[in-house]
């Protein structure tokens, strides 16, 4: 029987301890705030935007959108003046930026204290040395955290990571390192992606393809994070492993949709909380 690792509790759970933290700081006069900087008004960012906004209000975490100018200067500005801005503890960068914009020149301006959602390469640093500067990006924390949710041993296990992008793929394998699992990294150009896949006891799928793992790749000892989100032709919503979530060939899965997405954008809270305790000390 396959086990359903859902987002829900996962993300209800870290609610909650962030609900406490935030009482805990109010005694001592702070609230924490997220500052959301977005350009335009692109449909995905708008509904990332809204729920993030609605994840706060439950947490009791304030929120300031900010409509983001269309000059790299412009953008820079509005970047240091949240830097600069005491009541801001978390900043959330919308990307990718417009092609005219020098992206990584407005990423590198977010402080790191503030930087919740780990875009900069000094949050990076932190992940890759674990000297914990800044915070990992949310959507690899959010991999980490459903394993440790279900009580999934990562300790001396196989993990195998399908993508090696700087937002999921790099950090997450960082992560799971660190919690002394043997990981493996799969890309493009791995030679035989199916025997990689069936040779991890947890596999980590975040390529952006949609149904790119298929039953074949699978095993009954494994559990798989399904990090895809795609929108299918028929407006439904899919990931990147093709499996029928319910009735999967593996130990335990997340599904799509309701699995990890639903993690992240309560670890994006729990960092500003986390921001916000910081800077007290
Ligand atoms: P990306 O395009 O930056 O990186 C994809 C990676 O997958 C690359 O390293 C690439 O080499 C690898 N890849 C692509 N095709 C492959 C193949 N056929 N075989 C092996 N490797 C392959 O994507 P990303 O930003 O890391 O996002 C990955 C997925 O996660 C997307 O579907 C995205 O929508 C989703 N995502 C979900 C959340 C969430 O909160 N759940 C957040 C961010 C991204």
């Amino acid at each position: 029987m396959c086990e359903r690792l859902a987002g829900a509790p996962v993300a209800s759970a870290i609610n909650e301890s962030g609900k406490a933290d935030v009482a805990a700081l109010a005694a001592r006069g702070v609230t924490p705030k997220l500052a959301i900087a977005r350009f335009g008004e692109r449909e995905d960012d708008v509904a990332y935007e809204r729920a993030a906004v609605k994840r706060c209000e439950t947490v009791g975490v304030l929120t300031q959108c900010v409509s983001l100018p269309g000059s790299t200067e412009g953008m820079l500005e509005v970047i240091d003046a949240l830097n600069a801005d005491p009541s801001v503890h978390g900043i959330l960068l919308f990307r990718p930026l417009p092609k005219s914009i020098d992206e990584t020149a407005v990423c590198e301006r977010v402080s790191v204290e503030k930087d919740v959602d780990g875009i900069t390469s000094r949050s990076l640093t932190g992940v890759f040395t674990g000297r914990g500067e800044g915070f990992a990006p949310c959507t690899a924390q959010a991999c980490v955290e459903v394993l440790d949710h279900y009580g999934i041993q990562t300790e001396g296990r196989r993990a195998v990571i399908v993508g090696r992008s700087l937002v999921v793929g790099k950090p997450a394998a960082m992560l799971l390192l660190a919690r002394n699992a043997t990981v493996t990294l799969c890309h493009k150009s791995t030679a035989d992606l199916r025997a990689e896949c069936r040779g991890a006891e947890i596999l980590i799928v975040a390529a952006g393809q949609m149904g790119l793992i298929g039953e074949s790749c699978l095993t009954p000892e494994q559990y798989v994070i399904d990090v895809g989100i795609h929108v299918a032709a028929d407006g439904s919503m899919r990931g990147d492993v093709a499996v029928d979530y319910a009735a999967a060939p593996v130990r335990g899965i997340t599904p799509v949709p309701g699995g990890v997405g639903t993690v992240t954008t309560s670890l994006l809270v729990r960092n500003t909380v986390t921001a916000a305790m910081r800077a007290l000390q």
